[in-house]
C-alpha cells in the first residue's frame, strides 16, 4: 500500500471547486448587478477564480494573509470565496451594514491585508475610514472601473483580466484558516470567529444532507442571506459542491428583485431572515407574480413567525424550513422538520413543531443547562442555556482569551492562546447564550436570550452601546434599552429614559443625539420616559420587567408623535 501523502485525505475546499468546474461546467451562476443581470457558467467561474488568485498573488497576497471582503451577494464575491482559501489565504467577510466604529474595529482587529469592496455605499465607508485602517495595503473595487477617490484603488476586473487562468493551487492543510466572520451578537466589541477548511467542508456537507437542508444538482438556489453573514449560511460552498444553478440578488435585495429572480430563473430554494420573507409576502399581495417554481425557503437568524410560515404554505405551496444557528456554529445548527412518524399529524400540530428551532443537525451534540449547571429535562417546559459542540462549532474567539473563558465550557484557565487552536481535536461546549426548552421529541425552542442585545431584521443592535451614549446626554439620568416585538423586523429597540428634573428633552431630540454615533437603523423607534428604571435584587436594570411593561405600543412615544 502506498504511504498516504500529507494532503490525500485532507478536507479542503479544493474538491468543491474541482467538482463544480469539472463535472458541471455548463451550469449557470446568475447575479443581479448595478450594470444589469450577469450570467456565466461554472467553467467561466473556474477560469475567473484562477485569474483572481493569480491577480491577488501578483499584488502580494500570500499564504496566511487575510483577504477582507465588504460587499453584497454576486458572482465576484463568490469568486473571492474560492480564490482566497484555495490559494492558502483567509477570506474575511465584513458586514457592510455596520456603523463605522465597528467596521474599523473589525478590519484592524483581523489585520486585513487586502480589501475587496463593492462600489457605492460600501466603498464610501472604506473611503471614510481609510486613514483609520492600520493594515490594509490594497483596496480592490469589485467593479469594471474605479471611483474618483484619493484612496489608492484598483478595479477587480483589471485584476482578473490581467492574469491568465493557469494558476496552480498550492497544497493547503485542512486545519488551515479559510474563513473568518465577526459576531456582533455580543455585549462587547464584535468578536472574530475563524473557520478552517475542515470546518467549512464539514458544515457544507451537513447543509447538503437532507437531515439539514438538502441541496440537489437540480435545485436552483438563491442565497439571500448576505455573503457577509457567516458565509451566507454556507450556501455558496454547499450549492457549488452540489453543482446546482445559483442566483445572487446583488446590492439591492428588495422584494421586487427577489420575486423577479424567482420568476425569471426558476428558483426552487432560497434562504434568508424572516423580514425578507415578510416583505416578499407583502409584495406578492399587491402584484401578480408567478413564484410557482419555489419549493422551499430556509428561514433563520430570528424566529420564523408561524403566521408567515402558514401563509407561504397555504397560499403559495412553499414549505418553510425553520433553521437556527450562530456565527460560532458556522450558521445552520438545527432545522425543524417533522419526523417521519409525524406525517399523519394534522397541519397545525406539524406547524407547531416546525415553528420551533428544531432538531440539531447531524454532527452536533447539545445539552441544556440551568443556572446551577444542571442539565434540564426534555419536557418542553424546563428551560436553560443551550450548549452545543461538534466539528463545525468554533472552539475559541480570535484574539479574545477572556471571552473564551466566558463563552466556552472547559477552557483551562491557562489557555490564553487566543487564536492558535482552531484545529484542536476534543470539542469544547459553546455556550450559545440562547435560553431554550427541548420537548420530548428532541425539538429545541428558543424562548429567551441571555445576552443584552437586540436582533432587528437579522442584524444586531447593542443595547449597552445605546445606553452608554444616552447617558452621555446632559438631560439623561438613567437609560435602559430593551427589545420590543415588531411585526416586520421581529425586534426593535425601545429606550426607557429617566430625565433630569425640569429637563426639556423629547424623544426626537434623543434620537437626533444618537444619530451622531449610530447608523439610522440602530436608533430606538420608541422612547418611554419613566420615573425610575426598575432594578433586580442585585441592582441591575430589570429588563424583563421593562419588556413586559412596554410590550403595549400605546405606552411608548413613537417618532412623529407630539
Ligand atoms: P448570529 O451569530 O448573528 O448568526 O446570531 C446568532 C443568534 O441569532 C442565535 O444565538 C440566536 O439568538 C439568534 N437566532 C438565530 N436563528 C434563530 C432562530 N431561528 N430563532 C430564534 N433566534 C435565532
Amino acid at each position: 500500500m502506498n504511504e498516504p501523502t500529507a494532503h490525500a485525505g485532507d478536507l479542503t475546499l479544493r474538491p468543491f471547486f474541482w467538482r463544480a468546474t469539472e463535472l458541471f461546467p455548463e451550469k449557470a451562476v446568475v447575479s443581479e448587478t448595478r450594470a444589469g443581470r450577469h450570467r456565466y457558467t461554472y467553467a467561466d467561474f473556474g477560469d475567473r477564480v484562477r485569474s483572481l488568485a493569480a491577480g491577488l498573488d501578483a499584488i502580494g497576497v500570500t499564504e496566511g494573509d487575510r483577504v477582507g471582503t465588504f460587499g453584497w451577494n454576486h458572482h465576484r464575491h463568490l469568486e473571492a470565496y474560492y480564490a482566497a482559501p484555495l490559494m492558502g489565504a483567509q477570506l474575511h467577510t465584513v458586514n457592510v451594514l455596520l456603523g463605522d466604529d465597528h467596521v474599523e474595529h473589525i478590519v484592524n482587529d483581523a489585520a486585513d491585508d487586502v480589501l475587496l469592496v463593492d462600489p457605492g455605499d460600501p466603498f464610501e465607508t472604506v473611503e471614510r475610514l481609510w486613514d483609520r485602517f492600520e493594515s490594509v495595503r490594497e483596496v480592490v473595487v469589485m467593479s469594471d472601473d474605479v471611483p474618483d477617490t484619493d484612496v489608492p484603488v484598483r478595479a477587480y476586473e483589471d485584476l482578473v483580466a490581467g492574469h491568465d487562468a493557469e494558476y496552480e493551487w498550492p497544497d493547503v492543510d485542512e486545519d488551515q484558516r479559510a474563513g473568518m466572520c465577526y459576531s456582533s451578537g455580543t455585549t462587547g466589541p464584535p468578536k472574530g470567529v475563524e473557520y478552517t477548511h475542515k470546518m467549512i467542508y464539514s458544515h457544507a456537507l451537513m447543509v447538503m444532507t437532507p437531515a439539514a437542508i438538502g441541496i440537489e444538482e437540480g435545485d436552483v438556489v438563491m442565497p439571500v442571506v448576505p455573503m457577509f453573514h457567516v458565509n451566507s449560511w454556507e450556501f455558496p460552498y454547499a450549492v457549488t459542491m452540489a453543482g446546482a444553478k445559483q442566483v445572487y440578488p446583488g446590492p439591492s435585495p428588495d422584494a421586487e428583485t427577489l420575486v423577479s429572480l424567482v420568476e425569471d430563473e426558476g428558483v426552487t430554494l432560497t434562504a434568508g431572515v424572516p423580514t425578507v420573507w415578510i416583505d416578499v409576502l407583502d409584495y406578492l399581495d399587491d402584484h401578480d407574480a408567478d413564484v410557482s417554481s419555489l419549493e422551499r425557503i430556509v428561514v433563520g437568524g430570528s424566529a420564523a413567525p408561524k403566521g408567515v410560515m402558514r401563509r407561504y404554505e397555504e397560499e403559495y405551496d412553499v414549505s418553510i424550513d425553520h433553521a437556527w444557528g450562530m456565527t460560532e456554529t458556522m450558521s445552520i445548527g438545527s432545522v425543524s422538520r417533522p419526523k417521519s412518524w409525524m406525517a399523519d399529524w394534522d397541519r397545525d400540530d406539524k406547524l407547531d413543531k416546525r415553528s420551533k428551532q428544531g432538531l440539531l443537525s447531524p454532527g452536533l451534540e447539545m445539552k441544556v443547562v440551568d443556572d446551577d449547571g444542571e442539565e434540564v429535562p426534555w419536557d418542553g417546559d424546563s428551560f436553560g442555556e443551550l450548549y452545543v459542540r461538534g466539528p463545525t462549532v468554533a472552539q475559541e474567539y480570535y484574539n479574545r482569551p477572556e471571552a473564551n473563558e466566558e463563552e466556552f465550557e472547559d477552557v483551562p484557565a491557562s489557555d490564553e492562546s487566543g487564536g492558535s487552536e482552531a484545529g484542536r481535536s476534543s470539542a469544547r461546549w459553546l455556550k450559545t447564550g440562547d435560553i431554550v426548552t427541548v420537548d420530548e421529541d428532541g425539538y429545541v425552542e428558543v424562548v429567551d436570550r441571555a445576552k443584552d442585545v437586540i436582533k432587528s431584521g437579522g442584524e444586531w443592535i447593542s443595547s449597552i452601546d445605546l445606553e452608554n451614549e444616552l447617558i452621555a446626554h446632559e438631560d439623561v439620568v438613567e437609560a435602559a434599552v430593551v427589545a420590543v416585538p415588531h411585526e416586520r423586523w421581529q425586534e426593535r429597540p425601545l429606550a426607557c429614559v429617566v430625565t433630569r428634573e425640569g429637563a426639556d428633552v423629547d424623544g426626537e431630540g434623543l434620537r437626533r443625539f444618537l444619530t451622531e454615533e449610530f447608523p439610522d437603523w440602530w436608533l430606538p423607534d420608541d422612547v418611554a420616559f419613566v420615573d425610575e428604571v426598575p432594578k433586580t435584587a442585585t441592582g441591575k436594570f430589570d429588563k424583563k420587567t421593562l419588556r413586559e411593561r412596554f410590550e403595549d405600543p400605546e405606552l411608548r412615544w413613537t417618532p412623529g408623535e407630539e
